[in-house]
């Protein structure tokens, strides 16, 4: 495995935006836990929302004195291709994971866990690419907590039947949403924990104006025209297509639009280039629509200014295990259409800081809505600004984060945890 370097963060350069309260019981729930040691394992260092919370919530973890480390398991390209269609059938896809593949996925998991555990006194693992670590490591020291951050709503029976056993060796489990907790996973810890953005990162930071205008410059967006814009991997359940399809029915009404979708590549995602050649073909000769990824110089500066200057982001998902998209989003002030599914209705609340779709029809519909109503659009970006305060910035996520360790190691809290973080234990 290779580890992460993470710059140290102080909790107390978010008191002015998450509040002082947030901030004092954060301190207090630390002072306990001082000294403890906390590993997170994941599969990539760039790209995707675990990303995006990682980095604040390790740095933030040893600016409390809390020494916590965050490695990446080390995979063949062979083994990415099992965790994708292995994402995918736990998303609902009819996928199979043949013989073959379990025994790559075993092997890597294999290799990876031949690591200094000893040294942790909580080990927290993240999505299904290392989730057999726990089941092949042996004796274990400390609890071992297993964290889902995918739309497992509805997924494939074979394929979940197959990772079940896996998570099943846990001490506990995190789910962004009570909905994806299977009936069959009965463990002793299960938490609820929706992901966070970082407001003081280089993606989620104010930007003077002219900043955001030298970015669309750069890109050859015209600021004086209507902008719509999708920020996301290249992926079918993120529905590229169906936003091109979607923004060809606003133009009709308003021919200025333009249109702005921005995938990078993450390193463990292998379906990336051929969605993003599909997407390419289906935006076809159009010079409205703007296809950008990180190759394009495009990196958290850049999306957070296109975030900034468009009149609507979109997030057309046919799945979603959270969508920190649309938690970006809703931070810039910008109103959000967002699918009907996963964890974007924990956020976008239909009608007040934007709409929920279930169709490219619809998507349309509500996005031209929007561009021919700015007052309502801008009201309603505001409200989502203060949605976003209240539940989902990173401080939220760090003082779960401290609830759980202390239940895990069975500490006292000196705070009450907030209503709905524990499901069992
Ligand atoms: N992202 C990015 N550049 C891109 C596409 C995505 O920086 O070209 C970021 C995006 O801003 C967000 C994260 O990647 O912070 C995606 O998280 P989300 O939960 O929306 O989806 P995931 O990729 O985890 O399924």
């Amino acid at each position: 495995m290779k580890q992460v370097t993470v710059p140290t963060l102080q909790v107390e350069a978010y008191a002015s935006l998450a509040g002082e309260a947030a901030v004092e019981r954060i301190r207090a729930l630390a002072r306990p836990l001082e000294g403890l040691r906390v590993v997170h394992v994941n599969a990539t260092a760039y790209g995707g929302g675990v990303v995006e919370l990682l980095y604040p919530l390790v740095g933030l973890m040893n600016g409390l004195g809390i020494p916590t480390e965050w490695w990446v398991l080390e995979g063949t390209d062979a083994f990415f291709n099992v965790t994708k269609t292995a994402h995918n059938g736990l998303q609902g896809a009819d996928v199979a994971i043949d013989p073959a593949m379990q025994a790559i996925y075993r092997e890597v998991n294999l290799a990876n866990s031949r690591f200094d555990w000893d040294r942790y006194d909580l080990v927290i693992i993240h999505d299904p690419q290392p989730a057999a670590l726990a089941s092949l490591v042996g004796e274990r020291k400390a609890p071992w907590i297993w964290r889902c951050h995918i739309d497992l709503s509805t997924p494939n029976p074979d394929v979940w039947a197959w990772i079940r056993p896996y998570v099943a060796a846990y001490d506990g489990a995190i789910f962004s949403l009570a909905q994806y907790v299977q009936r069959d996973l009965t463990l002793p810890l299960i938490a609820i924990i929706p992901p966070s953005i970082n407001p003081l990162s280089e993606k989620n930071r104010d930007l003077e104006p002219a900043e955001v205008e030298a970015v669309l410059e750069r890109f050859g967006i015209d600021r004086n025209r209507p902008l719509i814009t999708q920020i996301s991997r290249f992926d079918p359940w993120k529905d590229p297509l169906g936003v091109i399809d979607a923004y060809r029915l606003v133009k009709e009404a308003i021919p200025g639009v333009q249109l702005l979708l921005v995938g990078s590549m993450a390193t463990d995602d292998p379906e990336g280039w051929t969605f993003y050649d599909r997407t390419l073909r289906r935006a076809g000769e159009d010079g409205d629509i703007f296809v950008l990824a990180n190759l394009h110089g495009v990196h958290d500066r850049e999306v957070n200014a296109f975030q900034r200057a468009s009149d609507v982001i979109i997030q057309k998902s046919l799945r979603e295990g959270f969508g920190l998209t649309v938690t970006e989003g809703l931070w810039k002030g910008r109103p959000v259409v967002g699918g009907e599914t996963g964890g974007i209705p924990l956020q976008i609340q239909d009608g007040q800081n934007g709409f929920l779709v279930d169709s490219v029809e619809a998507c349309a519909e509500r996005t031209r809505w929007l561009l021919e109503h700015p007052d309502e659009a801008s009201q309603m970006g505001a409200r989502g600004r203060e949605h976003v305060r209240e539940h989902f910035l990173s401080t939220r996520e760090l003082e779960d984060h401290l609830q759980l360790m202390a239940r895990a190691l069975k500490i006292t809290p000196p705070v009450t945890p907030r209503e709905g973080l524990f499901l069992a234990g």
